[in-house]
This record gives structure tokens, sequence and C-alpha cells, in this order.
């Protein structure tokens, strides 16, 4: 259960624009525009219960194997 990692994994975006309202970002929030915006997104995040993490967890060359 690390926190940090999941920051870690938050998509950032290659055009320097806010994910949440496509305004340009601010270096302080990337790559959010401000902290508003950022506390959106992460509360989606949790509220989604979007996990990346999961993914390396579900190991299918694993279940293949009999
Ligand atoms: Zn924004």
């Amino acid at each position: 259960m690390t926190d940090e990692k999941r920051v870690e994994s938050l998509p950032l975006t290659k055009t320097g624009l806010c994910p949440n309202c496509n305004k340009p970002s601010d270096v302080k929030y990337r790559p959010f525009c401000s902290k508003r915006c950022a506390d959106v997104d992460l509360g989606q995040w949790l509220n989604e219960g979007y996990c990346i993490e999961s993914e390396e967890e579900n190991n299918f060359d694993e279940e293949d194997v009999t």
C-alpha cells in the first residue's frame, strides 16, 4: 500500500495542458493548471478505483501454466 507509487503513475500530459480543463499546466501543479484541478483529478482517481498496479498483479502467463 504505497500511495507514492500511485502519484508517480499519474498520467502526464505531453501537451503541457491540464488534463482536467485543458488549460496550460502550471509547473507547480504539473500536469495540472492549479491545485484545484489536481485535487479534482485525484478525487476522481480514488473514486473510480483507478489502479494501474492491478495490471501487474494480473499475471496472465501464470494462469496459462497448467
Ligand atoms: Zn485545470
